[in-house]
């Protein structure tokens, strides 16, 4: 697939797959327009992101004053030891008053190096407990408005026709990891739909960095994780999907592709629906 073969108006996001995967003729419905239950759920979901986007931050807070605290520690630690040695050399060829002055010294020092130690201390404690709430209990999480390609702050994929951004963006072994976060509800595994957003991501991460991430994690609550491989046969499935997307914007035709009451029932469209179930 070429630049050329997807017009700006055939751009789909990530978001958008998800709809898609849930039910096509919903994301139909919600791409003609949204309802007033549609914006309160996008408020709600905002503010929720807001916040957890806040705990993140507050990681990286901790975790870079613990690294400052540390890296202190060591330079206080090596002028402590450098003048003991000298207070050793002093009482070896000097006076042994000058070497009680160097010894005093050096255990100044050495006190200000245990001081940052419990300030490092505090702040390795302060970033675990942020962690534990948040739930990413490992890889460095990174800007993830520095991983955009435009300037709005997206990531784009000109030759997939793809938009979007994750949640969060990990930084584990020199890979960047997408982690798409879902608040209420946690299903008993992943769910398709949210599977295929974050396939989305990992394809923009995959243009943006150059080579594919080897999986991304699916966070339900603040507990429950799920690693999902991006392997070839993801890929494969997320490509064919959005070549049925592109061709339903085109002749406008979008049907249910299931036979789920529950999920009719659970639906934001059913009242409107000529297709539902329940
Ligand atoms: S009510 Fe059912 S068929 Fe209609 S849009 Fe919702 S999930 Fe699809």
């Amino acid at each position: 697939m070429s630049e050329s073969e997807v017009p700006p108006e055939e751009f789909i996001s990530a978001a958008e797959l998800e709809k898609y995967g849930y039910c096509p003729l919903s994301w139909w419905y919600s791409r003609e327009g949204a309802d007033e239950a549609d914006k309160a759920r996008l408020d709600e979901g905002v503010r929720d992101h807001k916040e957890y986007e806040s705990q993140l931050k507050l990681i990286n807070e901790y975790e870079g004053a613990s690294k400052e605290a540390e890296a202190t520690v060591a330079i206080f630690s090596i002028v402590a030891t450098a003048i003991a040695v000298i207070a050793l050399i002093i009482s070896i060829y000097q006076t042994v008053e000058w070497s009680y002055a160097a010894i005093a010294l050096a255990l100044f020092w050495l006190l200000a190096a245990a001081l940052f130690l419990t300030f490092s201390l505090k702040y390795t404690d302060r970033a675990l407990k942020a962690r534990r709430t948040s739930g990413v209990s490992h890889g460095q999480i990174l800007d993830v408005g520095a991983a955009a390609d435009t300037g709005d702050g997206i990531m784009e994929s000109k030759q997939y026709g793809l938009r979007g951004l994750p949640d969060v963006v990990l930084r584990v072994d020199d890979e960047l990891i997408p982690v798409e976060v879902k608040t209420g509800r946690v299903p008993r595994g992943p769910l398709f739909s949210h599977i295929l957003q974050l396939a989305a991501y990992c394809m923009l991460i995959e243009e943006h960095q150059g080579r594919p991430p080897p999986y991304g994690i699916l966070q339900y609550g603040k507990h429950t994780r799920h690693e999902i491989d991006y392997d070839d046969e993801l890929k494969w499935t997320l490509v064919n999907k959005l070549m049925e997307m592109r061709q339903t914007i085109r002749t406008g035709n979008a049907h249910r592709n299931h036979r789920r009451p529950g999920k009719c029932a659970s639906c934001s469209r059913r009242e409107g629906c000529s297709e539902r179930l329940a």
